[in-house]
């Protein structure tokens, strides 16, 4: 890689800019290398990645999707402790969408030239699988130009428990029906002992990512995550790290990697809020060590959108979504929101090119 003087900047900086594989041991000197450093790496494998992408555009391209979020129940049994959006059946507030209000909701995303829903919920104990195929078919029929990026892998360890169904079975069915992608929520942090403090009753970090094998196996692509400061250190979220590309050498199934900072208000956990320089720190290191993973979304939504701006020169090069609607994030204190002209201009004045894009991360416009 020549697209910067490897000089003065040491030896893993020098291992970073020939495009070598990062060790997990490395990746904390890495971690540890000043802030702009660590940025200057990150935004050299960002560029050597994406440089031949978009006919040879893809340096100077960001690219932005407009969706919705739809949540379509807000029952849950699992009781995470940094979550502020499930209730309980008993709770007043408690709702199920039906496939018709979920329709009405993608019809005003079509008005606006929204192109995907991201469609999740609680784990309802209740829900038969006839529900979940049902609304699926209904939304193709009804609106077979919007992609549905559906559910999670938690949310699919609980449907093959509940209807008593291989995992496989589920995900082939769902498929069938109109599923066309997955989300990578509820990954928060892939080690077991800290997911038994945040989230007791979620699946294992091995079940999360048997799922997204399995969906990958099926044609199924996905986004990976990753939620961190909370209860986890330094070497739980490089484990993390490290169990991602190990399964995308396997599969290639990942299409992005998006980090968030954990958002501690009206949670059970509480505790303090990450600043911006963990976050740009962490995603930038996600870049180097994700050598596998074409594309970063920066997370303008939980850090706002100047430091949405920074994280492009931190390895991001996507800006999100316009979600159109979002209910999980905003019930933990975060509100930040743009319409797709904001966007456009957040990234435009960052020194890029605003690209629509589908959940493919092929040009729209
Ligand atoms: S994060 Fe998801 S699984 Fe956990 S309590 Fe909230 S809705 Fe339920």
């Amino acid at each position: 890689m020549d697209l910067i003087n490897a000089n003065g900047i040491g030896k893993i900086g020098a291992k970073v800019l020939d495009g070598e594989r990062i060790s997990p041991e490395e990746a904390y000197d890495l971690y540890s290398l000043p802030l702009a450093e660590l940025g200057m790496l990150a935004d050299a494998r960002r560029r050597w990645k994406k440089k031949d992408a978009y006919g040879g555009a893809g340096e100077r391209i960001v690219t932005y999707i407009v969706d919705r979020n739809i949540n379509y129940t807000n029952v849950c049994n699992v009781g995470c402790k940094f979550c502020a959006f499930y209730r309980r059946k008993r709770d007043a507030d408690h709702y199920v969408l039906s496939p018709e209000t979920i329709s009405g909701k993608v019809a005003e995303l079509e008005a606006i030239g929204g192109t995907q829903i991201l469609l999740q919920g609680g784990h309802h104990p209740d829900l038969g699988i006839d529900y979940y195929l049902e609304l699926l078919s209904y939304l193709k029929e009804k609106h077979p130009g919007i992609n549905i990026h559906g559910f999670s892998p938690p949310e699919f360890i609980h449907f093959s428990r509940t209807f008593e169904m291989p995992l496989e079975e589920v995900l082939r069915r769902f498929r069938d029906a109109g599923l066309g992608s997955v989300p990578g929520g509820g990954a928060e942090i892939l080690v077991d002992e800290v997911r038994k403090r945040i989230a007791a009753l979620k699946c294992s970090a091995d079940q999360w990512l048997e799922v997204m094998r399995t969906a990958h196996r099926l044609g199924l692509r996905s986004s990976a995550t990753m939620m961190f400061g909370h209860v986890e250190s330094l070497a739980d979220r490089i484990e993390h790290l490290r169990r991602l590309r190990n399964l995308q050498d396997e599969t290639r199934g990942f299409t992005a990697f998006i980090c968030w900072t954990f958002q501690p208000e009206n949670t059970a956990l509480g505790g303090r809020k990450l600043g911006p320089s963990e976050y740009l720190r962490m995603q930038a290191l996600s870049r180097v060590f994700l050598d596998n993973v074409d594309n970063i979304q920066a997370s303008w939504v939980t850090q706002g959108p100047e430091i949405g701006q920074v994280a492009l020169r931190f390895g991001a090069n996507d800006f999100g979504s316009v979600m159109m609607e979002e209910n999980v994030v905003s019930a933990a204190g975060t509100t930040f929101r743009m319409t797709a002209k904001e966007i456009e201009t957040f990234i435009g004045e960052a020194g890029f090119e605003p690209r629509r894009r589908n959940n493919w991360y092929e040009l729209l416009s």
